[in-house]
């Protein structure tokens, strides 16, 4: 049993892990300022009766003094927004918690030599010129646009990550983690499976940006997860940038039709413009995950949005008494 953070446990991610760590019987306390996190997520775990919410901001100073943290052994740092719709709306808000919160994190980390697991993203690697993407690219992030933000932050956390390790001896695992999805997105989320689940069983248009060409590699949450607590446990991940992914990618065209045909929807599919800097290709290597961690993904996209589907269709019966 250690004493494990969860930074950003209110939100969707957070929310998955924390469940999971207290299964496994660990103390585990939860920081969150609520800002794209939802505290119906908090209370299910608050629930359990082995989780301790913190409401707090990790970008204030203040969050190094806290008591409650004193002894901490693991942090896994996910607060951030991740969604475009939230970050673009909060930018500064995004541009603070990648930076001087990770900073901060990790100085946690170091006073009490905790391990640490950082949430990086694919979107460290922009818009990719070489595909697909190895750890060792270095990406194509345009500093002058929406996407910035949070691009450039995280990248910006990574460094973060490397000094501590380096400087510090924390023992720092970095995941760069590429679309993960399952039931637990906000419907108001903007991602590109809660819209065209929700869509879809809303029978409303099911909105695909571009021709739809582009491709995203889908990650079930229950995977992501397994690899950031193997990430946590292993030491041959200290000081490693590790792809965390489906290494299958498919078109967004590709996956409107099947979440379409999935949920038996009449929905139309209808084309919108692409919003700017749109990642034209997304797929992980994760041939060192596989060698580190001995892990890789088990949940076919087909198995995870058929366990998506339900959740949200449950969902959606209980607040309007709907549908299909
Ligand atoms: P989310 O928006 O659902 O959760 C992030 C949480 O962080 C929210 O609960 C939010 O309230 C909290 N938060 C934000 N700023 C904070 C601050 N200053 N202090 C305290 N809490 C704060 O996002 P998610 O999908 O759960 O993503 C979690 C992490 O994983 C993020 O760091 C994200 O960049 C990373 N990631 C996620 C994905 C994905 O597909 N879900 C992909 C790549 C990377
Ligand atoms: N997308 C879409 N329709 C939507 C939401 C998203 O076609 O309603 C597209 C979006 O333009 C992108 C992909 O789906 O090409 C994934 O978008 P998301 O916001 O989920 O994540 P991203 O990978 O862009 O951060």
């Amino acid at each position: 049993m250690s004493k494990v953070l969860i930074t950003g446990a209110a939100g969707f991610l957070g929310s998955h892990l924390a469940f999971q760590l207290i299964q496994k019987d660990n103390q585990v306390i939860g920081i969150d300022n609520l800002s794209t996190g939802k505290m119906n997520n908090v209370m299910r775990l608050i629930d359990t009766g082995r989780f301790q919410f913190i409401p707090y901001d990790i970008t204030s100073h203040q969050v190094l003094t806290l008591d409650a943290l004193r002894g901490i052994e693991e942090i896994y740092h996910l607060a951030s927004p991740a969604s475009p719709r939230f970050y673009q709306s909060l930018p500064f808000g995004t541009i603070a918690v990648n930076t001087i919160g990770t900073n901060f994190m990790l100085e946690l980390a170091k006073t009490n030599n905790a391990k640490f697991v950082y949430t990086s993203t694919s979107e460290a690697y922009g818009d990719p010129q070489v595909h697909p993407q190895h750890e060792d690219y270095r990406g194509n992030v345009n500093t002058w646009g929406p996407r910035a933000c949070y691009d450039e932050s995280k990248r910006l956390g990574e460094v973060y990550c490397y000094e501590y390790f380096h400087r510090f001896q924390v023992p720092v695992k970095v995941a760069r983690i590429f679309n993960t999805y399952s039931a637990g997105l906000r419907n108001d989320d903007g991602r590109v499976i809660s819209n065209f689940v929700t869509q879809a069983l809303q029978q409303t248009d099911i909105t695909v940006f571009g021709d739809g060409s582009q491709t995203r590699s889908f990650c079930y949450v229950d995977d992501t997860i397994q690899a950031l607590q193997l990430m946590m446990e292993n030491d041959a991940a200290n000081g490693e940038i590790i792809n965390i992914g489906n290494p299958i990618d498919y078109t967004v065209l590709e996956v409107a039709k099947l979440v379409k045909e999935l949920t038996r929807s009449a929905s139309p599919i209808t084309f919108h413009s692409l919003p700017e800097d749109d990642p034209k290709v997304r797929r992980p290597v994760i041939e060192k995950a596989k060698k580190l961690l001995g892990w890789e993904p088990k949940v076919s996209l087909e198995d995870g949005l058929n366990r998506t589907i339900a959740v949200y269709r449950a969902e959606n019966n209980d607040k309007k008494g709907l549908l299909l």
